[in-house]
């Protein structure tokens, strides 16, 4: 019998995870027994691909460098990246503006549901966490990003997962000077290098083979701990405006990728469509980013050399999906708690928004913390604050597991763009996670 494919078995894990979620939410013990029985699956099946994201992002950018046969061609990846993700942040913004302004959710949301949302969230520990968090965070002048860019420790950076950064840098550091000194001496290191890469990417494998089962868990764990259905209701609007403008975001990919790339746009969204599902169970591009980087490269054909760069720094600085959200939500909190809005206070947004997106970490729940700091920037009054957090918090988990979709589809969308553009998109080359099991079982 024909094996299901993979984004197949994966989409009915989920379904059947929601289903079970349900019907756990029916029962008194349904809750505990998914929390206590079902959710740890997930919780391990998460931690297992961000336990291999550093060994394989320092694997693969040190062969992506190392292999350059042109140093120069490095310097123009990066440049073209750091545009391209720049621009479809500013697209990604702006149509979430527009779709707000044109659809108002705010308008509509009744005095009664505003004291109901803020009774039941404004001192809920998720919304003054995000509150605090993002207090520490503006305390810090225009370049400590790039401060926070360079290790102190390089050992101390690669065993912290948050510094992701850290991490691109000082690899990035490392693979130039590999090519400085010279093919030969570099080899031993390189060849080190390379072989990793190789098993970290099997190990991706190995543990894609227990996705359809972890993403049951996730879903399941999400629709039990999920808020009171009425109150979701109340919130359809906005919520309808954002998930229509990060729809309209993957018409944008799919468009962009066959004008810019000449490939087949629905074979696109098919082939990473795993690491799309896995976004979408997991709500966070920093968990998802090796399955990207293996779809990407091994089921698309982005080389090494573009891809090894360009996801790793988008999944740290590149999210459409949240900087739409984060216009969305700004405007629709401002209109429901009538804050008049200026032309000039929605372009604060869209640049700040794209600030917010690049320094918001790619974890669940990041985007609303910058959110507090897009708020702010147009003068929102600090202490409504928690009651605009408390409006919007009811919806905020489905909303992060659909814009991290986007979120991840974005830097696949890119890297396909920049490859076609330096010349290295060629054709996929798959890998099983079988592909060498003869060779070590017993001969009969
Ligand atoms: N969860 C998102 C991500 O990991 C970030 C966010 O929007 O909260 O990409």
């Amino acid at each position: 019998m024909r094996k299901l494919e993979l984004h197949w078995q994966i989409l009915i894990g989920m379904l059947l995870g929601i289903v079970f979620g349900f019907v756990m939410t029916q029962v008194d013990w349904g809750k505990g027994f998914v929390s206590d029985w079902i959710q740890p699956l997930g919780t391990i099946f998460v931690t297992l691909l961000k336990l291999i994201a550093i060994p394989l992002i320092i694997a693969s950018l040190v062969k992506g460098i190392s292999d350059l046969k042109d140093i120069s061609k490095f310097r123009n990846i990066g440049l073209r990246t750091i545009m391209i993700y720049v621009a479809t942040t500013v697209v990604a913004i702006t149509i979430g503006l527009v779709l707000v302004n044109i659809a108002q959710p705010g308008e509509g949301i009744s005095e009664e549901t505003i004291v109901k949302l803020t009774e039941a969230y404004a001192n809920d520990k998720g919304v003054t966490d995000k509150l605090e968090e993002a207090s520490k965070q503006k305390n810090s002048g225009p370049l400590q990003f790039l401060v926070d860019m360079v290790p102190e420790n390089a050992l101390a950076a690669l065993s912290n997962n948050t510094l992701m950064l850290q991490v691109i840098f000082f690899t990035i550091f490392l693979g130039i000077s590999m090519l400085l000194i010279g093919e030969e001496k570099a080899k031993p290191l390189k060849d080190f290098f390379d072989a990793l890469n190789d098993v970290v990417l099997k190990m991706v494998d190995l543990i894609m083979l227990t996705a359809p089962y972890a993403v049951f868990a996730l879903l399941a764990g999400v629709v039990v701990s999920s808020s009171d259905p009425d109150l979701l209701l109340a919130l359809l609007k906005y919520a309808g405006v954002v998930v229509l403008g990060l729809f309209l975001m993957i018409i944008f990919y799919t468009i962009v990728v066959g004008v810019f790339t000449k490939k087949n746009p629905f074979w696109f969204l098919k082939e990473i469509s795993p690491a799309q599902l896995l976004a979408f169970s997991t709500s966070s591009s920093a968990a998802t980013l090796p399955v990207t980087m293996e779809r990407v490269e091994e089921h698309i054909g982005v080389d090494k050399e573009v891809s090894s760069f360009v996801l790793p720094v988008g999944a740290t600085i590149n999210m459409d999906g949240t900087s739409l959200y984060q216009g969305v939500a700004a405007v629709f909190i401002s209109q429901a708690l009538g804050f008049d809005l200026t032309f000039g206070d929605q372009l604060t947004i869209v640049l700040t928004a794209l600030l917010a997106s690049i320094g918001s970490a790619a974890v669940p729940g990041a985007g609303m913390v910058m959110l507090v700091i897009v708020l702010e920037s147009i003068g929102f009054p600090a202490d409504k604050l928690a009651i605009g957090l408390a409006l919007i918090f009811a919806v905020d988990r489905p909303l992060d597991m659909c814009r991290t979709v986007i979120n991840v589809t974005g830097d696949a969308t890119v890297s396909m763009v920049v490859a076609k553009s330096v010349g290295k998109l060629g054709e996929p080359n798959i890998k099983e996670w079988d592909d060498h099991l003869d060779e070590i079982q017993p001969k009969k």
